[in-house]
């Protein structure tokens, strides 16, 4: 079977156009009052976007946790260290972002596709994630710079 069409392949950082298309998804949960602002409840600080609390916030581990299963319903943690040493999550439910489950089936089938860990798949992923976000980079002009269409 063919691989997919790798947009970005240096030793650290690869990610399929497949997923690419998640970004936007994730971008969008700026937008949403259930999760911003977003306050520390250790040092009281407040992240006003999503924007923020990636520029403010280191990730930690692989950032991006599926826990459908425990939760019974569509839901990812996402695990921030806030400057003062908290951990930071977020919930990101199916109603806040619709496309949270098809995140995951391609995630899942890209590390069976390229022999990688679904932790290696994600952190690819959430680093181009958040260089869109914080930088406004969008992965869109990579793509165009690519030989392939
Ligand atoms: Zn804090």
């Amino acid at each position: 079977m063919a691989k997919p069409e790798l947009l970005i392949d240096t030793p650290l950082l690869v990610c399929s156009a497949r997923l690419l298309a998640f970004i936007r998804a994730f971008a969008a949960i700026d937008a949403h009052a259930a999760l911003f602002p977003k306050e520390c409840r250790t040092c009281g600080r407040v992240f006003q976007s999503f924007a923020d609390y990636l520029r403010e916030t280191k990730p930690k581990g692989h950032v991006l946790e599926d826990c459908s299963d425990v939760m019974r319903k569509t839901y990812t943690m996402m695990y921030r260290h806030c400057p003062c040493g908290n951990t930071l999550v977020l919930s990101v439910t199916g109603e806040i972002m619709p496309e949270l489950e098809d995140f995951w089936t391609a995630v899942r089938e890209e590390a069976e596709t390229e022999e990688r860990s679904i932790r290696e798949v994600v952190k690819a992923f959430s680093e181009v994630c958040d260089d869109f976000i914080i930088n406004g980079r969008d992965p869109t002009d990579l793509q165009d710079m690519g030989d392939q269409e």
